[in-house]
């Protein structure tokens, strides 16, 4: 895989050390992330043998007009499923469980964001270049 050198306007790093200290303080130990290329805007790899999770973004966010916001959403998404694993319901595997739903609600609400954040996406390009912008 080719590393992608980060182009955005501000410190990708830095943005996720701000919403670990102030989101997910139990979220200890390292969490890795790069750009690539990919069918979906963003996932979470999460390894079973104690490496870093990983946070990837597609490169089509990897632009100096991404909005600062879009990549906070982004972020806590995935890090929501670091603290809320996946879970099983009547037997089968549920990668959204309940409290995964409502904690990102909560938070959402706590941000009051959601007006801007949508207004952020609508008007962001590379969302309409992307086949599946959705992220997992
Ligand atoms: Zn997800």
């Amino acid at each position: 895989m080719q590393l992608e050198i980060p182009v955005l306007s501000f410190d990708v790093s830095s943005l996720l050390s701000e919403i670990r200290a102030d989101l997910f303080p139990e979220l200890t130990g390292d969490i890795h992330w790069l750009f690539c290329e990919m069918q979906v805007l963003a996932c979470v790899n999460v390894y079973d043998n104690g490496k870093a999770p990983l946070i990837r973004f597609h490169s089509l966010l990897n632009h100096p007009e991404t909005p600062k916001l879009i990549m906070r959403s982004i972020f806590i998404h995935e890090l929501l499923h670091l603290k809320v694993r996946p879970g099983e319901i009547d037997g089968k595997q549920v990668t959204y469980p309940p409290e995964f739903n409502q904690a990102q609600t909560e938070i959402n609400r706590d941000q009051q964001r959601s007006t801007e954040l949508n207004k952020a996406k609508s008007g962001f390009w590379p969302l309409h270049h992307l086949a599946e912008a959705r992220t997992c």
